[in-house]
């Protein structure tokens, strides 16, 4: 019998400190060249290894072999300036400089295939390989060519199309598409977003993933988060959409945040990642409070849907506490699991 409770991590996990600086975001490389391709290389076998003591059922890179969970996708596009950058607003919360459109884009090479063709190699654990999703690129950037969001998510929706096939030739079992703006932009989202991530996803025979969270645990999210009020019900305007879409797995935020659990009953048969760790605090969750969550989410979601996670990618957090955070969520699982069995 297929195993309950598959545990993953949404994504990013810390990187080891002789590769990039830790505990920030956009951390810059240590090493170059063919030293840096190795380093990545280690960096990939050290975050499975610690994935697999941490009893996660199913693997993810780590993001080890990016810097960023979006910029590092576009640097491998052509049409795009990365030196003469803009300032813009990002989900409409923090100012950040950005490349900028400047051509018709393209996918000059792959960007991932080669790192998830050498952690198929180490595992034969099922892999989830994380890609942005069309609308979070549409808004971590500039356009100064399509003069259309729309537009230019339709051309980023095509070649993430192509690096998604690719990935999924290598032996990745579940593609994701990070879409925190889903969770800000509603109108868009249901005029064209929705559509756009369908096209992202055409013709792939694997599993397929939307993460949508409230994003990193940096200060401007923070910041943001405290004006939501005490129910977050964002979730409630997009889920309709995701419910009749082909999309398989929806990977959220539910721990320590404000949404109401009864929201899931609106994505009722997708598969649901339910975010039990929240990586905005150091705090390590207990075995016990993560099993609490997972009972909460049980009550709307199938418990052959559902898959015990993080609230988002733990890139920023501290190695050891990541770690020992990836722990409880097994042991969490765990908990349900036996309660299950008796
Ligand atoms: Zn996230």
């Amino acid at each position: 019998m297929k195993k309950l409770l598959p545990t993953s991590t949404v994504g990013s996990l810390p990187k080891p400190t002789w590769l990039a600086p830790p505990e920030k975001l956009w951390s810059p490389w240590k090493l170059e060249g063919n030293q840096l391709l190795e380093g990545k290389q280690d960096a990939l076998r050290v975050s499975l290894q610690e994935q697999q003591l941490a009893g996660l059922d199913i693997i993810s890179d780590g993001e080890q072999t990016r810097q960023h969970f979006v910029t590092t996708f576009i640097e491998y596009l052509s049409g795009v300036d990365f030196k003469n950058r803009k300032t813009v607003k990002i989900r409409n919360r923090y100012e950040a400089s950005v490349p900028v459109v400047v051509d018709k884009i393209a996918r000059k090479k792959a960007v991932f295939v080669e790192d998830a063709k050498f952690l198929r190699k180490q595992t034969n654990q099922l892999i989830k390989w994380a890609l942005p999703g069309p609308m979070t690129m549409v808004d971590t950037l500039y356009d100064d060519h399509y003069k259309s969001q729309e537009k230019l998510a339709w051309e980023f929706a095509k070649v993430l199309n192509e690096e998604a096939r690719e990935l999924q030739d290598a032996g990745v079992d579940i593609i994701q598409f990070d879409e925190p703006a889903f969770n800000v932009f509603f109108d868009d989202v249901n005029d064209w977003g929705m559509q756009v991530l369908e096209r992202a996803i055409e013709g792939l025979h694997c599993q397929t993933a939307i993460h949508i969270c409230y994003g990193y645990g940096i200060k401007a999210n923070n910041d943001w988060k405290k004006t939501l009020g005490s129910e977050w019900r964002q979730y409630e305007e997009i889920f309709p959409k995701i419910q009749k879409s082909n999309i398989d797995i929806v990977s959220l935020e539910c721990h320590n945040s404000h949404v109401p659990f009864n929201l899931l009953e609106l994505i009722r048969g997708k598969k649901v990642m339910v975010g039990a760790i929240d990586v905005a605090t150091n705090t390590i969750e207990t075995p016990e409070e993560v099993a609490a969550t997972l009972r909460k989410a049980l009550e709307f979601v199938d418990i052959k849907n559902l898959y015990p996670c993080t609230n988002c990618g733990m890139a920023p957090l501290p190695r050891n506490i990541a770690n020992a955070k990836l722990s409880a969520l097994s042991a969490g699982a765990e908990i349900i699991r036996k309660e299950l069995a008796l």
